[in-house]
């Protein structure tokens, strides 16, 4: 079972793939992760790795494959992936599938979580955190009352980088890059849309009912 999952900033994602680790003995692997622990481990491409992010630059899509490669190769991972984040473009996506049939493997679902832009703006924007206790609460969806929070409205800030122009930029770059790798898997018969706006365990619900029946 190898699995990749794609979802907007704000969609839940990370609490998905958490959850889909937990239940089907998974590993998760994003790109940012494996880059990061490549500098840890202070190897030649680590520091080439570090050197490029600091100038700014680009990981070019060799030293991803890479890295990619030496996750496949190991046998404690065969068959048992989930990508949070990978691949982030179309050619990642194709050379992905060559990759993995090097290493006698393949993608068995992908999971596509929804959710409209307006949602997600009001999810992210409307967050409110107690500089006091750290409750957070949401303008929108779970607004502070003097029932569910004693410290009052003086001490709720909104977080600074969340700002709309940001978001609703984020956004576009998002859906630009990753509906033509959605459509690639849409082709090959392994695209999953799931609705994202629904409550975190409904949608778990419905990736573990898609993932057992592929185990089926
Ligand atoms: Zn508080």
């Amino acid at each position: 079972m190898n699995i990749i999952l794609f979802g907007p900033p704000g969609a839940g994602k990370g609490t998905q793939a958490d959850n889909i680790v937990k239940s089907f003995d998974l590993f998760k692997f994003s790109t940012g992760d494996l880059l990061r622990k490549a500098i840890r481990n202070n190897t030649d491409l680590g520091r080439k790795i570090k050197s490029l992010m600091e100038e700014g630059s680009l990981v070019p899509d060799s030293i991803i494959d890479n890295l990619i490669t030496k996750i496949l190769s190991d046998k404690k991972y065969y068959n048992r992936l989930i990508f949070d984040g990978y691949p982030r473009n179309l050619d990642q996506a194709k050379n992905l599938d060559k990759l993995l049939n090097n290493y006698n493997q393949k993608i068995s679902c992908v999971l596509n979580l929804e959710v409209n832009k307006d949602l997600l703006l009001k999810r992210i924007l409307g967050r409110l955190i107690c500089t006091k206790c750290g409750s957070i609460f949401n303008k929108y969806f779970k607004p502070q009352t003097n029932i569910n929070h004693l410290c009052g409205n003086n001490s709720l800030i909104k977080r600074s980088d969340d700002n709309e122009k940001t978001l609703i930029n984020r956004y576009a770059t998002y859906l630009d890059k990753t509906l033509p790798i959605l459509n690639y898997y849409k082709k090959l018969n392994l695209l999953h849309e799931i609705n994202g706006e629904k409550e975190i365990d409904q949608i778990f619900e419905e990736i573990e009912a898609i993932i057992a029946s592929l185990e089926a």
